[in-house]
């Protein structure tokens, strides 16, 4: 009989990998699971939060996946025997697995900040997934006075996204200049640095002046406790009292991925850069946020890029082949304001066990005419409709 491939999380890591074998080996017994039949992806939903899109624009349907062939499951995953290969699904059955992909994206760790837990995130919204709580970050930014403070706390490494609070912290400037111009963000930050940190203070100083304060790791900006019934947030040096507060916490891989035994101390998969196989179960990969994937930055991006090796990968060691080296590309679009963008690309091998970065990565130029940053604009649009086009169909 056919050889059965299942792949656990319908994002952007796992969608695209279920499509990718379906191209490369049309004889395997493919099956998604995934519990939402729509997706929220998370790109440009900061575009959402500031009023500039509608939450729609994210959304996404297994339709054309399930139209090629692909078993989709609305049901979610929760519990794996790696011994049996078997997956337990919620409705209580379970199906039989040669290979499973685990792509589960993260968790917030509701356990790290004392006080934020999931009753604080109806409160102090994270929105670092999206959907609800993308459009109630929005909701209440809509709802703050003229003059209110926004506080954006942003963790430590590693976590999903790492220029997207800053994103965020710029897109929510341009919101507040347009309509509450006597507004402040301010970024509590867990870091000192931060991926195209020259680009972004030169923007904020253009465009949004006196707008947006961030208070780094160093000069005491980590956030150490918030207390949702007065909406503050706690640093070692202060109390802040938010109009909006918005906490993303720290994360880790996707809870399946634990119920799996894939995941180790750090909260995070260990894999084999060159397969995506769990370093501490058999017959199991994992690709996206989930994974530990070196310099490799936790996107979409990557997570489509990955899902594409992965699959080349387990078609060649189902077959018997050795798994080819990949080569993977990432860019990532950061959007400061409608018409300006600037982005970082990378190309990452596996080198010594884990990926590490080809070339050293290329970036915007800090110093360029308007009508650069207007193109860039222009190029992470088209970016975000070909990477769902890719992922979904
Ligand atoms: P996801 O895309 O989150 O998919 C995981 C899926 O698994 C979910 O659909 C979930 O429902 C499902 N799942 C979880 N558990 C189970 C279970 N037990 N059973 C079944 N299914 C399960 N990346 C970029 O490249 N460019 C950007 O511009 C960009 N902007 C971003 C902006 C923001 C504000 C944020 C928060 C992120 C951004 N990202 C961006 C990052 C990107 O969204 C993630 O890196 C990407 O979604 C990771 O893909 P994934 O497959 O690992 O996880």
């Amino acid at each position: 009989s056919a050889a059965r491939v299942v792949v656990i999380g319908g994002g952007f890591g796992g969608a695209s990998c279920a499509r990718a074998l379906r191209r490369i080996d049309p004889k395997l017994q493919i099956t998604l699971i995934e519990p939402n039949r729509t997706f929220t992806a998370c790109p440009f939903s900061n575009e959402v939060i500031a009023g500039l899109r509608e939450l729609d624009a994210q959304q996404f349907t297994y339709d054309r996946i399930a139209a090629e062939g692909v078993a989709v499951m609305a049901q979610a995953a929760t519990k794996i025997d790696p011994h049996t290969h078997t997956v337990g699904l919620a409705d209580g059955t379970s199906l039989a697995y040669d290979r499973l992909v685990l792509s589960p994206g993260i968790d917030l760790r509701f356990d790290a900040l004392p006080g934020y837990d999931e009753t604080a995130a109806a409160k102090m919204p994270h929105a670092w997934k999206a959907g609800e709580q993308t459009a109630l970050l929005r909701r209440q930014l809509e709802a703050m006075e003229d003059g209110g403070l926004v506080v954006l706390a942003v963790p430590a490494s590693p976590s999903r996204c790492p220029p997207a609070p800053y994103e965020r912290a710029s897109l929510m400037a341009h919101y507040l200049k347009t309509r509450k111009p006597r507004s402040k963000v301010m970024l509590l930050d867990a870091k000192d640095v931060f991926p195209q940190q020259r680009l972004f203070e030169n923007a904020w100083k253009e465009l949004y002046p006196g707008m947006i304060e961030r208070i780094s790791l160093s000069q005491g900006g980590r956030v150490v406790s918030v207390d949702p019934s007065t909406n503050t947030v706690v640093t070692d040096f202060g109390n802040y009292t938010a109009d909006v507060a918005n906490v993303i916490p720290p994360q880790k891989a996707g809870h399946i991925a634990e119920i799996a035994g894939a995941v180790d101390n750090t909260g995070w998969c260990p894999i084999d850069p060159v397969t995506f196989a769990s370093k501490l179960v058999p017959d199991i990969h994992v690709i996206g946020d989930a994974c530990i994937a070196g310099s490799i930055p936790k996107s979409a991006s990557a997570a489509n890029a990955e899902a594409k090796a992965c699959a080349a990968a387990i078609v060649n060691l189902m077959s018997g082949k050795s798994p080819e080296i990949p080569r993977l590309n990432g860019a990532c679009y950061n959007t400061v304001a409608p018409g300006y963008a600037f982005s970082l690309s990378g190309v990452y091998q596996p080198k010594d066990g884990q990926f590490a970065e080809l070339e050293g990565n290329i970036t915007s130029p800090i110093d360029a005419p308007r009508e650069v940053r207007q193109h860039e604009a222009t190029i992470a649009e088209a970016w975000f409709k070909t990477i769902t086009v890719d992922t979904f169909g």
